[in-house]
């Protein structure tokens, strides 16, 4: 069985405990690899790594900095293969959207921050007669990036590539239950040329590693994204210690659909905002609200298209739905299946657990599951489930679809879906969410700012939003 091991110092090594934890293939439910048990010891050497690269790194010019980005995201691209099926087998997703989605988007990440940080600029503000006050933005030194399993290596790049970029040393932790795809990234880095303690890669649990790199006092901000629940806890951690924190968190995003829409583009990209990568994304759109003039139209036609949808191990290319990401997860989202029956709920189609022939018997597959006749306000409908999972609710006006919409605590992404140009601006002015798509759905500009509200997150990543995060500002005021 493969030992992955920690990336620090420009090295491979094993935990300083020697203790490794299982990983799971979730296409099989088998045990196929074991990941470092990392606790403060390993955080401790990697800070001390971290520490000696950032003068050399942060001196370095920008110019210098970016080749060896750039050199980065050439070097995945390059082992686009090995990444894909890497990708595809620690997370059960299908290999076609690791091929189309995943790895081509950790690419981009490191291109898109090699190339924005030779374009960042500082600002200054001139006072007339008095003065001017010019501001400089510095890396902050050591900083610590955790990622969630969703979406394994684009979320973790998406925050390294920026902090890199602007000049900081990083510990990173992915998820301990997606942790491949992270481990090959230091072959990437030592390939690429990344003077060694810049990046420093660290595997195990979030209570255990997790919560040491949150904790280390050097470590002077965290990036972190994951479960709303978890955010809290690094928020009262990390905040009496001043940490500069950005906190990317849950969501349970509506789609709007208005009875004007383009029905055939609304119903294609519906399909996939709901059951992507088994509704895995945090951008999915899991309360669908429908104009009740086409509520049945709609409702014949998406049950009837999810029902035919293919729930298969990742490497059939006809699937459609890979694995769920766990067996602890699995449960979870059944257990929501459950409630929502008790709360009264239909299920229109899916409901239950597929048992695929072997060896892919033991995986953990789940129909994609369209639920209806729940009120807005029930547990299913607020809390986030996070799987293949949807509601479809009527609505009347314009009004009772927004107060519906911005009934949770979340607030993250929202859909809207009319050809009427003013309630487009109007509904999307109104929606309590930090991300609007009107009709259409997750079209990515790497510049625009991303993240949530309310119990959704704190903080904007993306763009110049990143990389004045990754930096500390100064200004300097001189009296003419
Ligand atoms: P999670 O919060 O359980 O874990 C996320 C990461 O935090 C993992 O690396 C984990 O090991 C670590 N962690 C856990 N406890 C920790 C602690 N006490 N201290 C430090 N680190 C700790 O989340 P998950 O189950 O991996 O991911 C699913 C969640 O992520 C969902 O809620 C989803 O909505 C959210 N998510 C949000 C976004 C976004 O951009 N807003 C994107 C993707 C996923």
């Amino acid at each position: 069985m493969e030992k992955l091991h920690n990336f620090i110092n420009g090295a491979y090594l094993e935990p300083k405990s020697g203790e490794y934890i299982d990983n799971y293939e979730p296409a099989t439910g088998q045990i196929y690899s074991w990941i470092p048990d990392s606790d403060s010891d390993d955080v401790e050497l990697a800070v001390e790594a971290a520490e000696k690269a950032f003068p050399i790194w942060s001196a370095m010019s920008v110019e210098e900095r970016s080749k060896i980005l750039v050199k980065l995201s050439e070097g995945i691209d390059k082992r686009m293969d090995e990444f894909v099926a890497a990708e595809s087998k620690d997370n059960g997703k299908p290999i076609t959207l690791a091929r189309h989605v995943d790895i081509p988007r950790a690419v981009s990440n490191f291109h898109f921050f090699a190339t924005a940080i030779l374009h960042f600029a500082s600002e200054s503000h001139y006072m007339e007669g008095v003065g001017v006050n010019y501001t400089t933005r510095k890396p902050i030194g050591i900083v610590g990036c955790i990622s969630p399993w969703n979406l394994p290596l684009y979320l973790f790049s998406w925050k390294i590539a920026p902090a890199l970029a602007a000049g900081n040393c990083v510990i990173a932790k992915p998820s301990e239950i997606t942790p491949y795809t992270a481990y090959l990234l230091g072959k990437v880095a030592q390939e690429a040329g990344l003077p060694n303690g810049v990046l420093n890669i660290l595997h195990g649990t979030g209570p255990k590693v997790g919560d040491a790199i949150v904790k280390h006092p050097k470590i002077k901000a965290i990036s972190f994204t994951g479960g709303t629940k978890t955010g809290e806890y690094i928020a009262r951690t990390a905040g009496p210690m001043f940490k500069k924190l950005s906190l990317e968190l849950g969501g349970k995003n509506p789609n709007i659909i208005f009875s004007d829409c383009d029905f055939e583009d609304m119903l294609s990209t519906t399909i996939r905002s709901s059951f992507a990568n088994q509704g895995q994304i945090c951008l999915c759109g899991s309360r669908i609200f429908v104009e009740k003039s086409i509520y049945p139209r709609f409702k014949e036609a998406f049950v009837e298209k999810i029902s035919k949808s293919k729930v298969s191990f990742p490497e059939d290319p006809k699937a459609n739905l890979g694995a769920v990401v766990s067996e602890p997860h699995m449960e979870k989202i059944l257990s929501y299946i459950e409630l929502a029956k008790q709360e009264g709920g239909t299920i229109l189609t899916g409901g239950k657990r597929v048992h695929l022939d072997a060896p892919h018997d033991k995986g953990y597959y789940i129909e994609p599951t369209i639920i209806e006749g729940l009120s807005f306000d029930c547990r299913t409908n607020q809390e986030e489930i996070f799987g293949p999972v949807v509601t479809i609710t009527p609505f009347e006006t314009e009004e009772e679809a927004l107060m519906m919409a911005n009934s949770t605590q979340y607030g993250l992404a929202g859909t809207i879906w009319t050809s009427d140009l003013k309630r487009a601006h109007r509904v999307a002015d109104q929606l309590q969410s930090g991300i609007v798509w009107i009709n259409s759905w997750l079209v990515r500009d790497l510049r625009t700012p991303f993240g949530g509200l309310k119990a959704s997150g704190v903080g904007r990543e993306g763009g110049w939003e990143a990389l004045r995060f990754f930096t500390e500002a100064k200004n300097i005021f001189i009296k003419y």
